[in-house]
């Protein structure tokens, strides 16, 4: 049986993170009242004439630089020709024959893999290429209903980057690991805040396959309605298997496009490509080409530390393993509130464990954002160094937890309120120690004779005995010491 291989290339647009739209001032804003924020630019009226959004300039430049990406001295608009109801001027602002950026590359790391596949990653440290970034005004959106379409314009004019990936990709897993990454630089940069839900970050899949072992690609085919970055995985984990068996079937492939169905779980056929769009590309008249040079010098003072780099630098800097810091440094909200707890830390260590365990836990069944997180950073780090000094001890430290979470309160006046402090004096211990041993001949027997586990049983017995407030580590050395 003939073995094949998949080849998959994306096409992704990202919204800017701009206050205003690409060539007019009215404002870009998730969820408005339907053509609220519109004007003549937007609309595509006749003699409305545009003007260029120079923060949408320097976010495509910083986009450019994050990803490694070669930028011209120049670059300039173009007019792409089509009608349709969507655009209603018959052309849409892009670029053409001169993009903003050429080439550069999505660097794949292994946490941006989906958890179950992270063990098994074909190509390690895999890099893929890219064709171009150019910038553009994204389109109005039509709403179907029963009887009618409605348009809404307030997405017409936001400035929208096209990112061409080369057919690097070989499986959906990989698809996934490109578009986490993409989607993490856009919100490291602030370039985006590509949230796929929201339609800021869209995705058009490419996918074909061939025979092993030979060279030319087999024929494309698109994939599209994807609302997720699980969902482009699911899509392709369909679409790739039933393109083999219909060649292994004797059948051809057209070069379809195909809609997605996630609750379906399949792709089925929406047209098959019609003869090659003729654009009729030409320079837009209205807009002078752009220098990039001060655009560039803008991006470069703005280039945030890499995710990678953060990555390394929480290993080094606060001794946390290369694991955790991959997850701390994969979501810049969780990185910047591990950084501000961490700073003041006695052990740094100590601190990330708490977010990535209890806090992380704590946020996820009470639904909320880490920016929202009722326990503050610096509250975090309290908590942490109270039970690192041995001031109370970790279950106490749980209890404390929940309730600053619950209240918003402070660790230290939790601790007050609930009488919780550890007790670490030696003497208060002792005297639990010898009541323990008292108390218990046949497990003071068995330790003396051997069986030197049966300290743990006493030890079980002691935190019993002080309500849980004994410090465990202290309790363990003076039973021991007694039972020699
Ligand atoms: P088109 O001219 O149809 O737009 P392009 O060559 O510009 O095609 O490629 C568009 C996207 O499709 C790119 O992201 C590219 O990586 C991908 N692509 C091109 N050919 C293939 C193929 N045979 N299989 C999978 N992906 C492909
Ligand atoms: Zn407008
Ligand atoms: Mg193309």
């Amino acid at each position: 049986m003939t073995e094949y291989i998949a080849t998959i290339g994306l096409e992704v647009h990202v919204q800017l993170k701009t206050r205003s739209k690409m060539f007019c001032s009215c404002a870009v804003e998730f969820g408005a009242g339907p053509n609220t924020n519109v004007c003549p630019v937007c609309l595509g009226l006749p003699g409305a004439l545009p003007v260029m959004n120079e923060e949408a300039l320097r976010l495509t430049a910083l986009a450019g630089l994050m990803l490694g990406c070669e930028i011209g001295p120049v670059c300039k608009f173009d007019r792409k020709n089509y009608f349709y109801p969507d655009m209603p001027k018959n052309y849409q602002i892009s670029q053409y024959d001169v993009p903003f950026c050429l080439g550069g590359a999505v660097p794949l790391h292994d946490l941006a893999y989906p958890k179950d596949a992270q063990k098994t990653i074909a190509t390690k440290d895999k890099k893929v290429r890219l064709v171009r970034i150019h910038l553009e005004e994204d389109v109005a959106k039509s709403f179907h209903m029963e009887t009618a379409t409605g348009i809404d314009f307030n997405r017409a004019g936001t400035p929208l980057l096209e990112i061409v990936g080369e057919p690097d990709i070989a499986s959906p897993e990989e698809a996934f690991a490109y578009l986490t990454v993409l989607q993490q630089l856009m919100i490291y940069g602030g370039i985006s805040d590509a949230d796929m839900e929201k339609g800021q970050l869209r995705c058009d899949v490419n996918v074909s396959v061939r025979p092993v072992g030979t060279e030319k690609f087999g024929t494309k085919i698109e994939l599209k309605n994807l609302n997720s970055i699980s969902g482009v995985r699911r899509a392709l984990a369909y679409d790739i298997p039933r393109q083999i068996e219909v060649l292994r079937g004797g059948g051809i492939l057209d070069q379809e496009t195909r809609r997605w169905d996630d609750a379906r779980g399949e792709t089925t056929l929406m047209r098959i490509k019609e003869s090659a769009h003729d654009y009729r590309y030409f320079p837009d008249p209205d807009l002078l080409p752009v220098r990039t040079e001060a655009l560039v010098a803008a991006a470069k003072a703005r280039q945030p530390e890499l995710p990678w780099d953060k990555r390394a630098r929480f290993v080094s800097d606060f001794g946390v393993s290369e694991y955790d810091a991959s997850v701390l440094a994969s979501d810049l909200d969780l990185a910047s509130y591990f950084e501000t707890a961490a700073k003041g830390a006695k052990k740094p260590k100590n601190v990330a464990n708490w977010i990535l365990n209890d806090l992380q836990s704590a946020i996820a069944s009470a639904s909320v954002s880490i920016r929202d997180c009722p326990v503050r950073p610096e509250g975090l780090d309290e908590l942490v160094n109270l039970i690192d000094s041995g001031t109370i001890n970790s279950r106490q430290g749980k209890e404390v937890f929940v309730e600053m979470f619950a209240t918003g309160k402070n660790a230290a006046v939790i601790v007050e309120e609930k009488g919780l402090k550890q007790e670490s004096d030696s003497g208060a211990i002792e005297a639990l120690a010898d009541e323990v041993i008292a108390a218990n001949p046949g497990p003071v027997a068995d330790y003396k004779s051997g069986k030197t586990s049966a300290v743990n049983f006493l030890k079980g017995q002691l935190m019993k005995l002080s309500k849980g407030k004994a410090n465990p580590a202290m309790a363990g050395e003076i039973l021991e010491k007694k039972l020699q």
